[in-house]
This record gives C-alpha cells, sequence and structure tokens, in this order.
C-alpha cells in the first residue's frame, strides 16, 4: 500500500469534518487548496569557498481571517508538500483559536548540524531576500519552527528592515526579548501543551497527580512541555531527541535534562537508562506527547501504542490511518491545531505588542494564553460530545464553521 502524501492526509482531515458539517462544496473547493506557493533556489557561498544551492519554500495556504502566519522550518526533510500540509494546519489552528490570522508556512531543505553559523545566516539572510516579495507585518510573517531559533528570526528582521531602510520588528514573531519579541513567546507551545492536557483531566474529572507520560521529541515544544507538566505534579517517564531516548519509571528530573540539551544538545549525555528511540511510543503510560515531527504514529505501529490519550506537540505526528485504529481502541487523540497552538496564540500577542509598542509583563500574557486555550479546548470538547466524533474531527468542524462564516461575509471575489 502506498502512503498519501501530508498534504494528502492533512486533506482527508478536512474532508472528514467538512462532510460531517456537510459543508458547502463551493467553499470546500477553496479550502482544499494552497493560495500560493513559492519555491525558491538559494545559492549559498559556504565557508570552503564553495557555492551550494538550497531549496527553499514558502506557502501561504489561506489568509480568508487576516495575514498568513507560520513557522520557518530547516530540515533535510523539509518538502513542498510538507510545507503546503504544515500551512493548512495552521489555517485551522489560527481559525480555532480565533486569531486574526490565515496560514503559512515555510522551510529548507538542508540539515542545519552541518552547516555554521555564518553559513546558516547567509542562507537565512537570502531566504528572506527570495521570498521578500510576498512578507509584509501585514501579509505573512514568520516564526521559528523546527531547527529554527530566536536568532535566526532577529536575522530575518534584520533583513527585511535592511531592504525597507526602517526597521521593522512586526515582521516575524519568536525573537529575541531585544528586538521586541514577547515575554514567555519561548515556552508558549510547550505551556500550552500542558494546559491542554490538564483540561482534559479536568473535563474526564481526574487529576494530573502521578500520571505517567512519555515525551517523544525534547526540544523547545516538549522539553517546555514535560516541565510544566512535572511542576503540575505529572510524572515524565520517558524523553526522547533525534540521539535517543532516557527512561526512570520514578521520574526523570526535567530541569537538569533541559540544562544537559541546552549544554550538548542532546538527551543522551544526561545519565540514566536509554533505550530504542522508537520505543519510547511504546511506554506503558497513560499520555504520550508526540513532540517531534510529523508521521509518527501510523497504521504499523498503532496498534503497539499503549497510552489511552495522545497529545499532539508535534504538527501532524498522527495519519489519519493511525487515527482510525487508535478511535478503535478508545484512545483518545488532542489533535496538534488544538495542542500545540500556544505558540501561536503568544506570536499573535508578540505581534500586537510591537505593532502597538506596549509590552506585557510575562503574567500577562500567560494569562491570556491560558484563557484562549481553555476557551478553544472547551469548544473542542463540547463539539465533539454533541456530535459523537473524535476530538480532532470536533477542532476541525469549529474551525471550518469559523472559516465558512468569514467566506458568507466576504464572498468570493470579485
Ligand atoms: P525543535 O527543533 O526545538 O525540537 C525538535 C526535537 O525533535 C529535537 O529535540 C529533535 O532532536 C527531536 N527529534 C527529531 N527527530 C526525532 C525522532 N525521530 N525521534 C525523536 N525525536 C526527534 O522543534 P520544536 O519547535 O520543538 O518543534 C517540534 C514540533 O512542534 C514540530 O512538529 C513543530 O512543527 C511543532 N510546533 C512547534 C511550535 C513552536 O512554537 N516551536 C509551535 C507549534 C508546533
Amino acid at each position: 500500500m502506498i502512503e498519501d502524501s501530508l498534504a494528502k492526509k492533512a486533506k482527508k482531515q478536512l474532508y472528514k469534518a467538512a462532510f460531517e458539517i456537510k459543508l458547502d462544496s463551493n467553499l470546500l473547493k477553496i479550502l482544499e487548496k494552497p493560495k500560493r506557493i513559492l519555491k525558491i533556489s538559494i545559492p549559498i557561498r559556504l565557508d570552503n569557498g564553495k557555492t551550494k544551492i538550497f531549496i527553499g519554500f514558502r506557502c501561504q495556504y489561506n489568509d480568508a481571517k487576516g495575514p498568513t502566519k507560520g513557522g520557518v522550518r530547516y530540515h533535510p526533510d523539509v518538502s513542498e508538500d510538507e510545507v503546503v500540509a504544515l500551512a493548512a494546519w495552521m489555517t485551522w489552528k489560527c481559525a480555532l483559536l480565533d486569531l486574526p490570522y490565515g496560514g503559512a508556512k515555510g522551510g529548507i531543505i538542508c540539515d542545519p548540524s552541518k552547516l555554521s553559523e555564518s553559513e546558516l545566516e547567509r542562507l537565512t539572510r537570502r531566504y528572506t531576500t527570495e521570498i521578500m516579495p510576498i512578507l509584509g507585518p501585514h501579509i505573512d510573517i514568520p516564526a521559528p519552527d523546527v531547527y529554527t531559533t530566536s536568532k535566526t528570526m532577529a536575522w530575518i528582521m534584520d533583513t527585511f528592515s535592511m531592504f525597507k531602510g526602517y526597521t521593522e520588528p512586526s515582521i516575524v514573531t519568536g525573537k529575541p526579548e531585544i528586538l521586541g519579541g514577547s515575554k514567555g513567546r519561548k515556552e508558549a507551545t510547550g505551556r500550552g501543551v500542558a494546559i491542554t492536557i490538564q483540561e482534559f483531566f479536568k473535563a474526564k474529572k481526574k487529576s494530573l497527580k502521578g500520571v505517567k507520560i512519555a515525551v517523544q521529541g525534547f526540544g523547545n515544544v516538549g522539553g517546555h512541555a514535560a516541565l510544566f507538566l512535572s511542576q503540575m505534579g505529572a510524572k515524565i517517564v520517558a524523553a526522547s531527541d533525534a540521539s535517543g531516548c532516557l527512561v526512570n519509571p520514578d521520574g526523570l528530573d526535567v530541569p537538569g535534562l533541559i540544562d544537559c540539551v541546552e549544554k550538548h544538545a542532546c538527551v543522551i549525555k544526561f545519565p540514566g537508562k536509554q533505550i530504542d528511540r522508537e520505543e519510547l511510543l511504546y511506554q506503558d503510560v497513560d499520555v504520550l506527547v508526540p513532540a517531534a515531527l510529523e508521521d509518527q504514529i501510523h497504521r504499523k505501529n498503532a496498534h503497539k501504542i499503549k497510552a489511552k490519550i495522545i497529545v499532539e506537540g508535534a504538527n501532524g505526528p498522527t495519519t489519519p490511518e493511525a487515527d482510525e485504529i487508535l478511535e478503535k481502541k478508545g484512545v483518545y487523540v488532542i489533535p496538534d491545531i488544538m495542542a500545540n497552538a500556544g505558540g501561536v496564540v503568544v506570536s499573535h500577542l508578540e505581534w500586537v505588542q510591537t505593532l502597538s509598542g506596549l509590552y506585557w509583563e510575562e503574567e500577562q500574557v500567560n494569562a491570556e494564553l491560558e484563557r484562549k486555550m481553555v476557551k478553544a479546548f472547551q469548544g473542542v470538547w463540547e463539539e465533539a460530545i454533541k456530535r459523537k466524533v473524535s476530538l480532532r474531527c470536533g477542532a476541525y468542524v469549529v474551525a471550518i464553521e469559523r472559516l465558512a462564516e468569514v467566506y458568507r461575509y466576504r464572498g468570493i471575489f470579485p
């Protein structure tokens, strides 16, 4: 059996919700296609004097609700197909959280671990220059994603500003605080994952105390989610990254592990028992948080998962085939567009702060993040119960109905 492309998998999720709400077929024709995809070649002078061409993309999937918003990913597996799927998910996520944004995503096919800092800077600056015609604080606003950081955002912001001839901090979010970045942005996605899990347990009238959790991908999202969940009383019993997997049935020392990853960029330098990276998914835990990359839980391994609750920190970690298997097994899957929306919620707050020039205290940012995440979760939960559908379908229904309403007012130009 040939696996569907990622964009096709994303479409299947859309079709399911569209069928559930009997979405107007004319509107579905719009929502199933990206508005704009830019593919660029990026010539870079390497430190050894040779020139290398990298391929990059920016997809602006849908801008009916406002300027498009989405991260930029540096990874060898980046492709046009992946960028389109990720941009579609950003569109539904922004609609679900009721942000005044559409969805976008960008990426460069590269292995950042094999590039020096100055090569990465040249790559980022040239990429920014190539996508400049479709960038702008009211057009499309990039943010960090896999293997890009606040430093990457600072280079994008500086390049854009140099071309414009004035400083434009609202062109990116997730930038360093000194450049107008929001307090709490770095931790926001992980914090949002933790808030979502807490709300799920509240909805089930259960306590998080001592709940066993495994986190796949101990990066920005996974590491912060683990930290906040351990502070809420849960036990992080397994954590993995690209280097391997650590386990401790009594609970890992999460702050210690974060320090180790900051120093050595991998979890396996931390003392403790190690298992095969793939085995993390099959641990006997209550909650599994995939927070690395897409397609991790698929039709071939879904039946091996023991966790009864999967919370998607990453975008697209569960394929539609795996979703069906898990649903039959009675596993709850809290979908990416809900669980990892904390990042874009605080990105929106950052954008508002830079546009207005008024900066918020971290408590204010975190309180607004929590308010939005709780409200969105409750909406998804109620929708899923009312319609007797999965949480993913419930989340899509809320998002697509909101977009449908936008189109009802705006109409189709001309
Ligand atoms: P990151 O680069 O900080 O971390 C990614 C982590 O995944 C790294 O620790 C890496 O070693 C690990 N990893 C890679 N391949 C792995 C594998 N096969 N098994 C286990 N671990 C593996 O990236 P991030 O920003 O934390 O993003 C992670 C996911 O969350 C992505 O899907 C991203 O799109 C999504 N996301 C990120 C944000 C954000 O604000 N950063 C927001 C929403 C969604």
